[in-house]
């Protein structure tokens, strides 16, 4: 998959699933399929050095990035991640579906994406503190309210916010709150922001489920990945009458038919960290999880879930895609096969983004809403963009997905064809 000189996808690799996305949706661009090109490749991309003295003395190393895929609707946006991992691949994809996720979603803003390669479990607060701020300095030369605004992914958080948005105030002279979102609500963070990207995929399930006819009373919900996003949409899920009947994350996997008690388990994770040993449902095997019989399957942790094996086994009717980039092209080819119906990341989890977009006005005009007008705000424009992608797939007879890309893509090339090219 020859594209760019300095990555080397594969078919089913994070770009190389983008890619593969891409290549779906062209056939629908009609004259701006000439602009193509541009998506296929990252506007900036800045890898950096992060040295830090450890607690034992010791000084390490850690490799971190900041990718700007498209800087052409307004600056760049998107989160940080800090895992084991993370590649440079790896965040050139996640920038590039930040372009499409804030297209889809008309939110004025690029794509970008940020990540440091290490395991944030064996590092002290202190240490985690100094990689942060280091990883802010050596990205300060391109990020900037105006420019490009981070926020939190997997593995990081309000605290680490706040680091980002002292160290860079700090570098700048002058408190910058508008440069990062996902804050501490005292430093300029929004109400809500914490539970926008879970709540998001519940209120983007509800839409799907009622356009499917799938009842939300007694739908059998399962659930990979119980960080920020799963927990979130899973208590909303359980709330609104659904059961949430098997739960996977790093500690195990779990089942019980009549569904968990949501807030047993929550309390049961705040005090072990993770959902293994949980008294109130059984232990299964982790493939178990992927032939669990349910109306909707939420893969919220990392990407590359969905495999075409997993896929054949599957036992549902909607996938949910609260992370991003959890299904391969492979998988998806099967899910449609088969008649399970994707919901894709690019809308599902876009709540997240939705609300650091109205953090960041908050932030400009130093006016803060109520946790209610964010909530009202967040499920009319993110089930308008819904809206607007399931009748595109209608239209054209198309998944979901590349109705999304559709909607996205042409509002990115109509106004890379406006801007026109420089010089
Ligand atoms: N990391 C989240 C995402 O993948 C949120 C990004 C943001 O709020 O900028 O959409």
């Amino acid at each position: 998959m020859p594209n760019l000189s300095f990555v080397s996808p594969t078919r089913n690799s994070p770009w190389g699933t983008y890619l593969s996305q891409i290549d779906a949706v062209e056939p629908y661009l009609g004259h701006l399929a000439r602009w193509v090109e541009t998506l296929r490749r990252p506007k900036r991309a800045l890898i950096v050095d992060i040295p830090i003295e450890l607690d034992n003395g010791t000084i390490a190393h850690y490799e971190g990035y900041r990718v700007q895929h498209s800087l052409t609707r307004g600056p760049g946006k998107g989160g940080v991640r800090y895992h084991p991992d993370v590649t440079l691949e790896e965040v050139m994809a996640l920038s590039a579906w930040m372009t499409i996720k804030n297209a889809a979603v008309n939110l004025p803003y690029g794509g970008a994406k940020g990540g440091i390669r290490l395991d944030p479990k064996v590092l002290s607060l202190k240490e985690l503190e100094k990689v942060t701020r280091r990883y802010t300095s050596e990205i300060g030369i391109i990020i900037g309210p105006q420019q490009d605004i981070p926020a939190p992914d997997v593995n990081t958080n309000g605290q680490i916010m706040a680091w980002m948005m002292d160290t860079y105030s700090m570098n700048t002279g002058a408190t910058a709150t508008g440069v990062v979102t996902g804050k501490p609500i005292p430093l300029g963070g929004s109400l809500g922001r914490v539970q926008a990207t879970g709540r998001g995929v519940f209120v983007i399930g509800r839409e799907a489920m009622r356009r499917l006819n799938v009842p939300m009373e007694g739908a059998r919900v399962a659930v990979q990945g119980f960080g920020n996003v799963g927990s979130i949409a899973a208590k909303l899920f359980a709330a609104n009458g659904a059961k949430i009947v098997a739960v996977q994350d790093h500690t195990g996997t779990i089942l019980n038919e009549s569904g968990m008690d949501m807030q047993n388990l929550l309390d049961h994770v705040a005090a072990t960290g993770g959902v293994g040993g949980f008294k109130g449902a059984d232990k299964i095997a982790n493939d178990d999880f992927w032939k669990v019989k349910s109306d909707v399957l939420i893969p919220a942790a990392l990407e590359g879930q969905i495999t075409k094996e997993r896929a054949e086994g599957l036992s549902t009717k909607i996938v949910l895609e609260g992370a991003n980039g959890p299904t391969t092209p492979d998988g998806d080819a099967v899910l449609a096969d088969r008649g399970i119906i994707v919901v894709p990341d690019v809308i599902a989890n876009s709540g997240g983004v939705t609300v650091s977009y109205f953090e960041w006005v908050q932030d400009f005009s130093s006016f803060f809403w109520t946790e209610d007008e964010i909530n009202v705000r967040l499920d009319k424009i993110i089930t308008g963009a819904f809206k607007h992608i399931w009748e595109t797939s209608e239209q054209h007879r198309i998944s979901l997905r590349t109705a999304a890309f559709v909607v996205a893509c042409t509002r990115v090339l109509q106004a890379r064809e406006e801007r026109g090219l420089y010089p």
